[in-house]
Formats: structure tokens, sequence, C-alpha cells
């Protein structure tokens, strides 16, 4: 199947070509006929299949069949919600690729950063707006977002938006658009939790499933490290110095401490690294985002969240630092790498009490990691979980008392 064959516009299929797309992935073959024919849709699909083109593409056809209607200044007419900063700003890059030729306009909107030229954006006139929850209904209540003339509502990666707690403001955003719009959901996973938004918000949904290959992807060689926890960082260091050398890597961990430490290490032992996650400012997550998309770095620490749904190519090494809890984590991860065909490796790190996760992993993938076991920082197989603090010696803090430092960091650990 070709672009065309999915009835696209010559201006969209002009901006398709100069991007360099020859066919439709999977996700587009199936969900752009629906979107055009107006249904509602629930995608499973995560970064890497090509969803983003799959919503944006179909809602400028959208928008276009319409554009002879009267040209009283631009309403906002479609609405993409997104979990992360990061992932708003890519979708906006999106569309306005593909929107060169045309003459709608785009405008992104999200927190942790100015509000003032966001609405001077808003204030010129658009068709497409594509927002994070918070700021999205900030904006709105100040009156600078009108949401009557939306006719496309795109909730994306919505497991992740409900895993963040966002469930209340989609739910209060989906009631401040019109009742006749259509509703896009797109979501990595299916959970319960989405299952039940779904059912509540979108009427008679199609449902568009496409799995990537990359969770077993023959692409990804995915290799297995049992090492103490306190060796993790000596063989990290190891393998960069030995093994990955210059080659553009994302490393993975579950929190932000754990990032800001892994980060340090690595700028002290000379490698030119940044990092991304929830605490940074909005504008340090961009800097080290660019510098790593520009190749001014080849290294970047991040968490989950503050990573999920970004668009980073060319990536060749995934290193899972810590083992995620959760085993879907760990294909998103690594799906990150071997995009495109290349081929790419993901080194997962376990201590001992992270042998359990790496069995969830391994029955979601049905698959058995390479284990390699000729390495300076092996584990003892007896280990058993590194417990810090026994039950006979106990804790030196008591029990039900927190520092002020400590009940802070429990705020966020994305
Ligand atoms: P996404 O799943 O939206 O994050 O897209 C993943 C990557 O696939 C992005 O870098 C897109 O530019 C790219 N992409 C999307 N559609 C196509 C296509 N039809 N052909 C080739 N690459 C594509």
């Amino acid at each position: 199947m070709s672009f065309k064959d999915l009835k696209l516009s010559k201006p969209i299929l002009r901006a398709i070509a100069e991007k360099g797309y020859d066919t439709p992935t999977l996700i587009q073959e199936r969900t752009i006929p629906l979107v055009l024919d107006k249904k509602n849709v629930i995608a499973s699909a995560q970064t890497g299949t090509g969803k983003t083109a799959a919503f944006a593409l179909s809602i400028l056809q959208l928008l276009l069949d319409k554009q002879d209607a009267p040209k009283k200044g631009k309403k906002i007419r479609a609405l993409i919600v997104s979990p992360t900063r990061e992932l708003a700003a890519q979708i906006q890059e999106n569309f306005q690729v593909y929107a060169t030729y045309t003459n709608l306009k785009t405008a992104v909107v999200f927190g942790g950063t100015s509000i003032e030229p966001q609405k001077d954006a808003l204030k010129d006139g658009i068709d497409i707006l594509i927002a994070t929850p918070g700021r999205l209904l900030d904006l709105h209540k100040q009156d600078v977002i009108n949401l009557d003339y939306i006719e496309t509502l795109v909730l994306d990666e919505a497991d992740l938006m409900l895993d963040m707690g966002f469930i209340d403001d989609i739910k209060k955003i989906e009631r401040l658009c019109p009742k006749s719009k259509q509703t896009l959901l797109f979501s990595a996973t299916m959970p319960y939790k989405v299952e039940e938004l779904a059912k509540t918000i979108l009427k008679d949904a199609e449902r568009v499933e496409v799995t990537k290959q990359s969770s077993t992807s023959k692409n990804v060689e995915q290799l297995l490290y049992f090492v103490p926890k306190p060796k993790k960082i000596e063989l990290c260091l190891h393998l960069i110095r030995n093994t990955i050398k210059n080659q553009r890597t994302i490393i993975f961990r579950r929190t932000k401490y754990g990032v800001d430490k892994l980060e340090k290490t690595l700028l002290k032992n000379g490698y030119e690294a940044d990092s991304i996650h929830g605490d940074k400012s909005q504008s340090d997550r961009q800097v080290a985002l660019n510098r790593f998309k520009k190749n001014e770095i080849n290294i970047l620490v991040a968490t989950d969240v503050a990573a999920r749904g970004i668009d980073i190519s060319n990536l060749d090494t995934v290193i899972n630092f810590d083992l995620p809890n959760v085993p879907e984590t760990y294909v998103h991860r690594i799906g990150r790498t071997a995009r495109a065909g290349l081929a790419g490796v993901a080194y997962s790190f376990c201590s001992a009490d992270e042998k359990a996760y790496v069995i969830a992993i391994q029955k979601l993938i049905n698959l058995q990691l390479d284990v390699i076991e000729e390495h300076p920082y092996p584990l003892d197989p007896k280990a058993k979980k590194e417990v810090h603090t026994s039950k006979k010696t106990g804790s030196k803090h008591k029990k039900g008392r927190k520092s002020e430092a400590s009940k802070k960091k429990k705020k966020r650990w994305y």
C-alpha cells in the first residue's frame, strides 16, 4: 500500500515524500482510513510504530478537507493531549513537518516553562493544539483556550497518562470538548484502567492493534549481566570503555536520584553525558535531548517516564542499569534500539534483588536473555537479596519518623 492509496492530498503527500517515507507503516495503514472515516479509534501501539504520523496525517487531511469553511479567525479544531512535555514538543515538530505545504497552524503548550509566549501563540489563531493536561486546563481556565470547536481529540500514551495520575484531568478535558467530536486513544499497553477510560469516553470505537516486533526483535541482542548492586557503576564504566565505546547509548535508571548519581560518575570519568528526569527544568531537559539528538553527547541517562515516547533515532545501545519492576517497561526501553532494521544491543544489569524481574520480563517477551558470565564483576549465584537493613540491627531511624528531606523525596520518584 502507498500513501496515495490512503487518500491523502498532494500537499501532505509532498511533505511525506520529503521526509523520506516510502510506504505507510502498519499502524498508519490501519488507522488512517478509520480516522478519515470519522470513526473513534482505540489503538494499541508503542512509540516506534509510526503512530504519531498515523494520527497527525489523518487529522491534517480532515482539516484540509474543510479548508473552504469561512476563515473568520482560526478555531482550534484538533487537540492532542500528551503526558510529557518532550513528547508534546515532538508531536508538534511532526505536525509542523507534515503541514509544511498547507496553511494549517499548530501550537504546543506545556508546563514548566513561561506561559506568556504560549498565550501569544494561541492568540494568533491555530487549527491544531498539542498540550500536556495541566497547562491545557490552566490556559482554559484563563479563557485563553476555547475547546468548543474541537472536532478530533487525541489522547496519546494513555497508559502513561493514567500512570502519572492524569485521569481526572483527562476526563475533564474530554468533557470540555463538544460531545460530537471524534476521539482517538493511543496506548502502548491496554491495562484495565485504560480499558475503563476508553469505555467511558469512546463510543463504538474501532480497535487497531499493532505490536512492534522489537520486544523480541531479531535485531536487538539482549544481554544479561548478573552483578552485585554496588558494582553496577563499575560494570557500566567497563562496558562503555571496552565494548560500547562511542556508540549512542541510553542508560535507564528507575529513580531521579540514580540518574543524577550515574550522570555525575560518567562526567567525572570524562564521558560526554547528560540526563533527563522529572525534577529537571523543562529547558534543561530539552537541552539534554537536543545535545543527544545532535550527537554532541553520546550518552543519555534517563528515567523511564522522562524518556517515554521520545523518538530518538540511531540508538545503538540501551543499558538497563536498573531492571524495571514492570516488565512492559523493558519492552519500551529496548524498543528504542534497532529501529528501522538497524542492529542494536540491550545490556541488562541484574542484582540479587532483581532476579524476579528477569523472570517476569522473560515470560513477557517469551525469550531467554543471553547471560554473559565472562565479566569482571560477577554476582555470586547464591547471593540472596542485598538487604540494606537487617532485622536484628534494625533501621537507625525510628519507624514513623521521616526527615523533611525524605518526605520531599517521596513526592515524585520519576
Ligand atoms: P512514532 O511511533 O510516531 O514515534 O514514530 C517513530 C519513527 O518512525 C519516527 O522517527 C518517524 O519519523 C518514523 N516514521 C513514521 N512513519 C514512517 C513511515 N511511513 N516510514 C518511515 N518512517 C516513518
